[in-house]
């Protein structure tokens, strides 16, 4: 049984010592949503490993805190350790202390001035169509319906506004098979493909404001095949490029973007993934980034803000931790982040 209102360093702790390794969050779903249900003022539902509880209070906005319960793998980090003003453990950093500052919040602040809704989600650190957040956007998009949205990913206390879109795509340059002893026949594609390399040399990638944060791109090579045999003029070389993009483009517009740059190739899309815009001119953005007193700053990877983004949700990431310490062997948090999260979270709410 999880006591909620424990102070949030224990609350860490005991979560951090409920092992929930991607696809083994059941033991900690159960106790999270027991507890939760202990709580008067919340409605907790459940779906699969995921819990949800939320606040009716009627309120003009309802904004959405929201957490994965699962971690990456053992790593001889098990139980937790307070040392000093660190406490360490699996997941102390990514992200129990954040789930922790949650719970603490949904099981204490009653009467928010915005309603809130809280999701506890399953497998975020694995393969992306089972992460609970993106099935629960898919099957039950009203249930993350908000006007603003914070995921509680370590931050180091930090706003983290929105996130880079990205796309991968291969360049194809053609040429002509011959023998390569009677090359002057054919046509070589990988030395074709100098040229593609080169214009991505030239490429001046854009750096684009965005609600007061800079985003800046990059549109890279990231592999390149090519060769039929030892003796054979190649007819066929591609380059995989990466474009990293800022939230003012679509996954669409991204994807043209590059077609225009390599106008005179064939370019094929891989896989891509939307941008996530920051969203901070919206009042309640405002509000929060006011009491969480930070300096916004954008985000360059890709997170979990973008599944947000795609509900028209704006969305931020903040949390206790330093997100270069995430899915290390010695991940930490430092105590007093915890509760300089937990307090301005609870000034906004
Ligand atoms: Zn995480």
């Amino acid at each position: 049984m999880l006591d909620l209102t424990t102070d949030v360093v224990s609350l860490t702790t005991a979560l951090v010592d409920i092992e929930s390794v991607s696809r083994n969050e059941k033991q900690l779903a159960d106790v999270v949503f027991a507890a939760l249900q202990d709580v008067s003022h919340l409605t907790v539902t459940r779906y699969g490993n995921t819990v949800v509880a939320r606040t009716h209070l009627g309120r003009a906005e309802r904004v959405v805190v929201a957490g994965h319960l699962d971690t990456v793998p053992y790593a001889d980090n098990l139980p937790a350790k307070l040392e000093g003003t660190r406490l360490y453990g699996l997941g102390a950093c990514d992200m129990k202390g954040g789930v922790a500052v949650a719970l603490r919040l949904a099981a204490s602040v009653a009467e928010p001035v915005r309603d809130v809704t809280y999701v506890f989600y399953d497998c975020e650190e694995i393969e992306a169509e089972r992460n609970g957040l993106g099935q629960l956007a898919r099957k039950s998009p009203e249930v993350l319906a908000g006007d603003f949205a914070v995921l509680m990913e370590p931050t180091s206390a930090q706003v983290e506004g929105g996130c880079q879109g990205t796309l991968r795509v291969d360049v194809l340059v053609s040429g002509k098979r011959s023998h390569s002893a009677r090359s002057w026949m054919g046509v070589n594609a990988i030395h074709g493909a100098g040229a593609v390399l080169a214009r991505l040399a030239e490429y001046e990638p854009r750096q684009v404001p965005i609600d007061g944060l800079v985003y800046r791109e990059g549109l890279n090579a990231v592999g390149i095949s090519g060769g039929v045999a030892g003796n054979v003029i190649p007819d066929e070389c591609r380059v995989t490029l990466n474009y990293r993009f800022a939230p003012d483009l679509s996954e669409e517009q991204a994807f043209a973007h590059v077609r225009e740059v390599f106008h005179d190739y064939e370019v094929a899309l891989l896989d891509s993934a939307p941008a996530a815009m920051p969203g901070l001119s919206h009042p309640a953005a405002a509000a929060f980034v006011e009491a969480v007193e930070a300096e916004p700053r954008p985000k360059f990877g890709w997170t979990d803000v973008a599944r947000f983004t795609e509900l028209r949700v704006p969305a931020v990431n903040y949390g206790p931790g330093d997100p270069m310490l995430a899915h290390t062997k010695d991940e930490f948090v430092e105590v007093e982040e915890l509760r300089q999260c937990e307090a301005r979270m609870r000034r906004w709410l």
